[in-house]
């Protein structure tokens, strides 16, 4: 049986969680698939595919500038075109452009045709969840869990590469982000919002599906790196 190795980047973040749910779908899909944490570019070049897991954008991006790893990142992802899917930090870092980044700049990977908005949605205390519908894993498949911690959207496609980009998803409807003891209800409505966008082999999301349970994602992911 062949082997995939799936690499999540190790920086900084949720990448236990990442390599967890990996593993989980590849049992589930009865694949063999080896998940490693990738740390240096000897690691990042076994890799059938990255993740490139939620966190803080720029630290990851900094300590990936220090530990000279930010070239070989856009070489994997912009001229070896592997598959590569980040998730909400991870979506910042593969987009082109990033709004409401950090002063003095802060060192994106890039390779999504898009500008996304860092923390659209406001603070940590504004976290919230809500219930997504993803018909890209099947027509009437179950909603799936979407948790957005600080996350960014996708407020633009750039015109470049607009037809490259495929919208995965938006947010459904209003999201409630009462919650962690907010006591006045958000009543901007975020529905119609961008929050999984695909160009190639390159997937963004602004969720984090390693926080869940649910591993549809990561086994569809999976399914299509080895249909490659
Ligand atoms: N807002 C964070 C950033 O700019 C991302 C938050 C997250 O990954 N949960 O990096």
């Amino acid at each position: 049986m062949i082997l995939v190795t799936i690499g999540v980047l190790a920086l900084q973040g949720g990448f236990i969680e990442h390599i967890n749910l990996v593993r989980i779908a590849a049992e589930q899909l009865s694949l063999n698939v080896k998940a490693i944490e990738v740390r240096t570019a000897e690691e990042l070049s076994e890799c059938d595919g990255l993740i490139i897991p939620g966190g803080e954008s720029t630290t990851i991006s900094f300590v990936a500038a220090q530990s000279r790893l930010l070239e070989p990142l856009r070489d994997y992802v912009k001229l070896q075109k592997r598959p590569v899917w980040g998730t909400c930090a991870g979506l910042i870092l593969l987009s082109d452009e990033a709004n409401a980044a950090k002063k003095g700049g802060q060192e994106l990977i890039g390779g999504l045709g898009v500008r996304v908005h860092r923390n659209h949605f406001g603070r940590q205390i504004e976290s919230f969840e809500s219930d997504l519908d993803l018909p890209f894993l099947g027509e009437g498949s179950a909603a799936f869990p979407g948790v957005f911690i600080r996350a960014p959207v996708v407020e633009e496609i750039l015109s470049a590469t607009a037809s490259d980009v495929e919208v995965l998803a938006k947010l459904p409807g209003r999201v409630n982000k009462m919650r962690a003891g907010i006591s006045q209800a958000n009543t901007k409505d975020d529905s119609g919002d961008v929050i999984a966008v695909k160009q190639g082999n390159i997937l963004g999301t602004s969720f984090h599906p390693e926080l869940t349970s649910d591993a549809r994602i990561h086994a569809w992911w999976l399914k299509s790196i080895v249909g490659q």
